[in-house]
């Protein structure tokens, strides 16, 4: 209240019984399954959402005892649940049991992130079919997938969240990524129509659409870059990778946790089908 709005009978007192709103991105109670998080972003986003008190479900590929560290130093870090499941996001049955898993174990589910994803460089006419097709499987149907599974437990709690890590390459396209770009801008449309279904039963569905981040997927696609190109990693870093990124350099995974946590939040509840570009400018060209 300001001080000329004291003796004004209009104004309401202030509620001081008001209870403190509790912080908007505090998890604590939620579950989240997120695929591909045992590297790079997927594996950022469980622990953002595990320092935020949600229990996760975590998956992907990788040495098991390496896998087993990782998950027993969330757990033990963030004082929450975390479990891991090794379902191979191509096959639609283990990504239902993925899921089913995480209300079995974990007793709900609140958070869906499609993260697993790979890459390969090659150019149109000699795109192997075998690397088309596990591309379009993990990149893409594993998200249908997962999706498909989610929403009934989604709709019985009256509450969800789903957020697609897409890519630049959902909203534009490079040379030689036919089948990458295929997907992604497939995911950007599957959370659309995803956002349209689901807008009256308060589950939310958006993508994140990031630039080029530094991880194993882009060290091996800079080896790739420079296999296709014929030329040295060096240039491939600075005349194919950052030569789309406006600010010259990766984008961190703490700066895609943090939309990330925006749009899992109460906060982001009028978030609905949108494409989050997060690429330093790239697709602003
Ligand atoms: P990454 O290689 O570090 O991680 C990929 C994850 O997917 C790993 O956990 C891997 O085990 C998992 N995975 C691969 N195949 C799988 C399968 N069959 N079943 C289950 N899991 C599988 O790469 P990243 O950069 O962290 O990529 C994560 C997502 O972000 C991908 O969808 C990628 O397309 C997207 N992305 C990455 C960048 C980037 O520059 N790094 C940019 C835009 C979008």
């Amino acid at each position: 209240m300001f001080p000329w709005q004291k003796n004004d009978p209009k104004q309401p007192a202030p509620d001081d019984t008001r209870p403190v709103r509790r912080d908007p991105q505090d998890l604590s109670g939620q579950v989240a399954v997120i695929s591909g998080s045992t590297s790079g972003i997927g594996l950022a986003l469980a622990k953002a959402t595990a320092a935020r008190g949600a229990d996760v479900v975590m998956n992907g590929l990788g040495d098991p005892a390496e896998i087993e560290r990782v998950r027993a130093g969330l757990e033990a870090s963030c004082g929450v649940r975390v479990r891991y499941h090794g379902a191979d996001m191509r096959n639609g049955d283990e990504v239902a049991d993925l899921v089913a898993f995480a209300k079995h174990q974990l007793g709900r589910l609140d958070i869906l992130v499609n993260n697993a994803g790979v890459q390969h460089v090659e150019a149109i006419e000699k795109f192997p079919t075998d690397q088309w097709e596990r591309i379009i499987a993990i990149n893409l149907s594993s998200a249908f997938y997962a999706i498909r599974a989610a929403v009934p437990i989604m709709k019985a709690q009256g509450r969800g969240r789903i957020v697609n890590v897409a890519s630049a390459h959902g909203l534009v396209a490079s040379p030689f990524k036919s089948a990458y770009v295929a997907a992604k801008h497939g995911v950007v449309g599957l959370t659309k129509t995803v956002a349209l279904e689901l807008a009256r039963d308060n589950i939310t569905c958006n993508a994140i659409c990031p630039g080029f981040v530094e991880t194993p997927i882009v060290e091996k696609q800079i080896a790739d870059q420079a296999r296709t190109h014929g030329i040295s990693k060096e240039r491939v870093l600075d005349e194919v990778i950052l030569k789309k990124q406006p600010t010259k350099r990766f984008v961190t995974t703490d700066e895609l946790a943090g939309i990330y946590l925006y749009l899992v939040s109460d906060l982001g509840a009028s978030a609905n089908g949108a494409c989050f570009s997060i690429d330093g400018g790239w697709t602003a060209e």
